[in-house]
């Protein structure tokens, strides 16, 4: 339910209300507005009167949350949701561009993985990415490094300031990646996994979860649901691509259009991943400065020192040299992207 409060209530009055509801077993979350404040707060409700929240000072009125997803959703949060990192970085809301980057899978040598992440952080990214936990089609191909190659990431963490996102599968190895990762990923193929939503939302690291490979956008914002009605806030949703009928050219159907359908629902930020979409590194620099006009918050891009002997999505990785003229694009196309107001008057 949304709690409108009288345009004259104190903080004192808003607290109090979100307080007692947050007692009765609702999760809240305040919107200031630029007139009035709502409290969006989801829980059981035949475990209150309504009429007891109604007569509290400073309430105008209860309204229902009309929408599916009442925690993802704008209606119970209007305002976007910017995830803080310890190191300043933001996502989300008019943040600028984040780029996530680096192998799809984390292999034998960390003196590789180094290299990847040197070239990432000069390049202007903030995010290192690289798979220890992969959930492969094949059980004949890599199947990762596990917790060595988590400790790959943390230590090229270390050396280079950059954050790192690892993908986990399983919920019973979500406090080990956590103790290793800022971001948990949720792959695509685990989705509608709901014991994993659950585990990765009763935890405090932020979770970027991928679109199911044929996810509708009910269902991606469902699964979204899972995760934030467990306590955790920081949510972001990634488009990697959808299945379709012709598999030829493109592994995976890039729904782009989803950016702003998404982003007119949804506070949570959005990030798009051209590389899994696509399957091919020569559709990945147009499909992401497309991803940036859509009104995407954040790349995700896999970059291999040597695609051609990757251990997984060689033919989808950028190679450092190329990965670096991408970038420098993106910069331009993001800093003239963030110049034009009529894309956010189109959005709501
Ligand atoms: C990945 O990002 O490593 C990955 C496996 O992606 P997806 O779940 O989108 O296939
Ligand atoms: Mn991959």
């Amino acid at each position: 339910m949304i709690i409108v409060m009288q345009v004259t209530a104190t903080e004192e009055q808003i607290q109090s209300v979100a307080t007692r509801l947050k007692a009765l077993g609702f999760r809240t979350h305040i919107s200031h507005g630029d007139v009035m404040t709502i409290i969006g707060a989801v829980g059981d409700k035949h475990l209150i009167e309504t009429e007891s929240i109604e007569s509290m000072e400073g309430v105008k009125q209860i309204l229902p949350i009309q929408e599916p997803f009442k925690m993802a959703g704008r209606e119970a949060h209007p305002k976007d949701t910017v995830i803080r990192f310890s190191n300043g970085v933001t996502i989300g809301g008019d943040s600028g561009l984040v780029v996530m980057a680096g192998p799809c899978s984390i292999e034998e040598d960390p003196q590789h993985l180094f290299n990847i992440a040197d070239v990432v952080k000069e390049s202007g990214a903030q995010f290192l990415r690289g798979g220890a936990f992969k959930p492969r089609t094949s059980p004949y191909d890599f199947q990762g490094l596990e917790e060595a190659g988590l400790k790959q990431l943390a230590d090229a963490r270390e050396r280079t300031g950059l954050l790192v996102v690892t993908e986990v599968m399983d919920s019973q190895e979500v406090p080990l990646c956590a103790d290793y990762c800022d971001v948990l990923q949720i792959g695509t193929r685990n989705m509608q996994n709901f014991k994993l939503l659950k585990a990765v939302g009763r935890q405090d690291k932020p979770v970027m979860l991928k679109r199911g490979m044929s996810a509708s956008v009910r269902e991606f914002l469902l699964a979204a649901e899972h995760i934030l009605y467990q306590g955790n806030e920081n949510v972001i949703l990634c488009e990697r691509g959808i299945r379709s009928f012709d598999g030829t050219f493109t592994r995976n159907v890039l729904d782009l259009a989803i950016v702003p359908v998404l982003r007119k629902l949804s506070h949570l930020p959005v990030v798009v991943d051209p590389s899994h979409a696509t399957g091919h590194r020569y559709l990945v620099p147009p499909m992401a400065n497309a991803a940036v006009f859509s009104g995407a918050h954040g790349l995700m891009l896999e970059v291999h020192y040597d695609p051609d002997k990757a251990l997984s999505d060689g033919a989808q990785s950028l190679n450092l040299k190329q990965f670096g003229l991408v970038m420098e694009d993106l910069k331009k196309i993001s800093a003239f992207h963030r110049g034009l107001t009529r894309h956010e008057c189109l959005l709501h």
